[in-house]
């Protein structure tokens, strides 16, 4: 594993589509073992800074780096430096013609390289990992939400990634589902899990989170510990989202 300590660092990100500008200006460092949540309205900018951290967008100004070294623009250097990062999205995604441990085996093997015996050891591992084992041979459309998205996060661990980004993973999920995706995300951060987390579940971001961002507008509005944050905002912006959303 790589040493760096800062795991992300965002320098004064632009990002557009078209005449609409999405992100003015965004400077974030997500430090290794740090769990960041990010919160904000709709429309603030949020997925798009996750996507610019793994360059699946193109950002016309600022740098992102991973791991110390800025995203390559040759496609196969900035494929590489994609796996130092899981992704993990609100509609799971999952490939609906294998099982859980064939979405959770695919990446390691065709990607990595490893072979399918270790890949397929791993893969139980995390299945059990997210209390999955017995599903191990059930194909997406069987299993609920909350089962798919907890495969969807080992299917992003397998590739044992430096920081996993989760965007919303739960704001697809019938209530009574949430609970259990927590639940894993809270193990993975006891772990030590570098991990950055835009969410709407506010009680959840003040338990598990070192550190949250506020965002609105394509800028971060403020930013502290969660604590301070949740209770005494200095910004009136993020007391009234925070009364809204409560
Ligand atoms: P959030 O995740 O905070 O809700 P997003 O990052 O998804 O916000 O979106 C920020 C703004 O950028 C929104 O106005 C959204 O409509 C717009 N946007 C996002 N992706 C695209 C895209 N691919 N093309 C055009 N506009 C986009
Ligand atoms: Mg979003």
């Amino acid at each position: 594993m790589n040493q760096q300590n800062v795991v992300v660092r965002a320098l004064d990100v632009h990002k557009s589509f078209g005449a609409l500008r999405v992100l003015e200006g965004v400077t974030v460092e997500v430090d290794r073992g740090e769990v960041l949540a990010i919160i904000g309205p709709s429309g603030s900018g949020k997925s798009t800074l996750l996507r610019c951290f793994n360059g699946l967008e193109e950002i016309e100004g600022g740098t992102v780096e991973i791991l110390g070294t800025p995203l390559s623009l040759k496609p196969r250097k900035l494929a590489k430096q994609r796996e130092e990062l899981g992704m993990v999205f609100q509609r799971f995604h999952l490939f609906p013609h294998l099982t859980a441990l064939q979405n959770i085996v695919e990446a390691p093997v065709h990607v990595k390289g490893v072979t399918r015996k270790e890949a397929e050891r791993l893969a139980y591992e995390l299945l059990d990992k997210v209390g999955l084992r017995d599903k191990a041979d059930v194909y997406p459309s069987q299993l609920s939400g909350g089962q798919q998205q907890r495969v969807a996060i080992a299917r992003a661990l397998a590739m044992e990634p430096d920081v996993l980004l989760l965007d919303e993973p739960t704001s697809a999920l019938d209530p009574e589902l949430v609970g259990e995706v927590l639940q894993v995300i809270q193990q993975l951060a006891q772990e030590g899990m570098t991990m950055v987390l835009v969410t709407h579940e506010m009680a959840f971001a003040r338990k598990v989170a070192d550190r949250v961002l506020f965002m609105e507008g394509g800028v971060i509005v403020e930013e502290g510990v969660p604590d301070e944050m949740f209770a005494r905002a200095n910004s009136p912006r993020t007391r009234q989202f925070l009364q809204q959303v409560r």
